[in-house]
């Protein structure tokens, strides 16, 4: 499956946003967008020009994208979804991308960001329901079981998982028991659950023109 691989930092200044796409460096002053600030290209005092409406729409879309590390085919697939289902698509398309679960791996603290929890799925170390699964867009359910293949419970970086995981709390559609390691999938989140930094609709009416 395609990714984006140049660098993320780039993503953030891009949209002008701190995306957290790298964990922990988002959190110290190493942060691109806290150093930097400015947009890529604009290093040398150019002003920025006013957005319109349609690049509003797109950077909102954009930004959306890059938080879940999606290409935009599969971005646009999700969104097809969404608009296939009853309801609001905007909050359709919210829930279909937080039910990911590469998503979920992060949420529940295995992972420091989106793209090394899809590392760890498609390296095999992650468990759905009891099941090897290397698929990281595959949409979690109600009552599904996130656990760790028995043999990656020895490695390193898991035992620095069990260490730093006291510190980590779960949203609440999630639960975790931390001494195991073993989420589940309360309930599917709403979009009140979920703390996007973008909106739903925007998405919407840039997909609609
Ligand atoms: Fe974005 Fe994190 Fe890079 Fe800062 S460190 S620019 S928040 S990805």
């Amino acid at each position: 499956m395609a990714r984006y691989t140049a660098a993320v930092c780039r993503l953030c200044r891009r949209s002008g946003e701190k995306l957290m796409l790298k964990g922990s460096r988002c959190l110290t002053p190493k942060c691109a967008l806290d150093r930097r600030g400015k947009p890529p290209g604009q290093q040398f005092g150019r002003r920025r020009r006013r957005i319109s409406d349609r690049g509003f729409q797109l950077r909102e879309k954009q930004k959306a994208r890059y938080t879940y590390g999606l290409m935009e085919k599969q971005f646009r697939r999700l969104f097809a979804q969404a608009e296939k289902q009853s309801g609001i698509t905007g909050e359709n398309l919210l829930v279909l991308l937080e039910r990911r679960l590469d998503n979920v791996v992060y949420r529940l603290g295995f992972a420091d960001s989106r793209s090394q929890a899809r590392q760890l799925i498609q390296h095999g170390h992650i468990l759905l329901n009891g099941r090897k699964t290397d698929i990281p867009s595959c949409l979690v359910k109600e009552d599904d079981v996130i656990s760790w293949k028995a043999s990656s419970t020895k490695t390193g970086y898991y035992q620095q998982v069990v260490q730093n995981i006291p510190a980590k709390s779960v949203l609440s559609w999630l639960s975790l028991d931390k001494e195991n390691l073993v989420g589940r999938v309360l309930s599917l989140p709403t979009p009140d659950d979920i703390d996007a930094k973008f909106e739903g609709k925007t998405i919407v009416e840039y997909y609609s023109r």
